[in-house]
């Protein structure tokens, strides 16, 4: 019984449809999935796709119009279980600057934890804890206008963290950053689920983020597309392009070698990997 608890999923979306008022075709629509404890999800698709309304339908933030979504067993339509739900999926979201309240570091970690009525001699452990985990605590009595932009989601992402939350979502965190911030982000958060076991929903148009995940959905109008291990989705060239998508630059070019006749295997996600293999068929040669 036990062991059966832990293998259920975190999160399950059972036939999920959600159409905004007034809107002639749903945003999302009869989407199915689940997200297991300690996975690492990336979510992929053109803008409009419905990525954005998917991820608030995971905390309750919308209520899905047809199916229901299922976090940890509570059904995000119960509003009983509206505070445990929000808790247990914390959303990380685009742009930095929106997401900051306070003017020190600490505060603005702090302040969920405020919202929450979280004892006093409770929150600062907490928070001192939460920007250790980003890398931060050497900030915490910065202001936050001080920090770079990827030092600011990392604040978002602490101001998360304290609520101890088992699931993060991510909604294009890293679309405003300049790539230094993105790399930072990224790999802030990957660490966190790696280390922590805090499982992951990363949504992104960045393939080479989507190429380190555990598994990959691709979403267009609504609706999951394409679904699996980055390996197996990023040799989906064509697939992938016919639903508005790229892949990362090292699986394009093993791709187009692959079709000009060249010896590549499939697979291909990094530029190390694809220098490894050119190597190969230079000693093969
Ligand atoms: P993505 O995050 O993939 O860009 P969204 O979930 O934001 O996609 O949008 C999906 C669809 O829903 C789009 O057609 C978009 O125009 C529409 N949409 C998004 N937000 C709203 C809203 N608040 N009201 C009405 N339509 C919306
Ligand atoms: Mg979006």
């Amino acid at each position: 019984m036990e062991e059966k608890k832990q293998r259920a999923p975190l999160i399950s979306v059972e036939h999920c449809s959600f159409a905004y008022e007034g809107a002639e075709a749903p945003a999302v629509r009869d989407v199915s999935l689940s997200l297991q404890q300690g996975e690492f999800l990336a979510v992929l698709g053109r803008n409009g796709s419905g990525k954005s309304t998917l991820a608030k339908l995971l905390n309750a933030l919308y209520l899905p119009t047809e199916g229901r979504v299922l976090v940890n067993g509570m059904d995000t339509a119960d509003e009983a279980r509206l505070w445990d739900i929000r808790q247990c999926v914390g959303m990380v979201f685009q742009n930095p600057d929106n997401q900051i309240v306070a003017t020190m570091v600490e505060e603005d970690v702090a302040f969920g934890l405020e919202n929450m009525g979280v004892p006093t001699e409770e929150i600062r452990p907490r928070v001192q804890e939460a920007l250790h985990a980003v890398g931060l605590e050497a900030f915490a009595q910065s202001a936050p206008h001080m920090l770079s932009g990827g030092q600011k989601q990392r604040v978002a992402v602490a101001g998360v963290l304290a609520m101890k939350p088992r699931v993060l979502v991510l909604d294009e965190s890293t679309a405003m950053l300049d790539p230094m911030g993105r790399r930072d982000v990224f790999s802030t958060v990957r660490r966190l689920n790696r280390e922590e076991g805090i499982s992951v929903v990363w949504i992104t148009h960045f393939m080479e983020e989507a190429a380190q995940a555990d598994r990959v959905l691709a979403m267009q109008d609504g609706a999951i597309k394409m679904e699996g291990a980055p390996r197996v989705l990023f040799s989906q060239v064509e697939r992938l392009r016919e639903i508005g998508l790229d892949v990362p630059a090292a699986a394009a070019l093993a791709h187009a070698l692959r079709q000009a006749g060249v010896d590549i295997p499939e697979g291909i996600l990094t530029p190390e990997e694809m220098v490894e293999a050119v190597c190969r068929l230079h000693w093969n040669a």
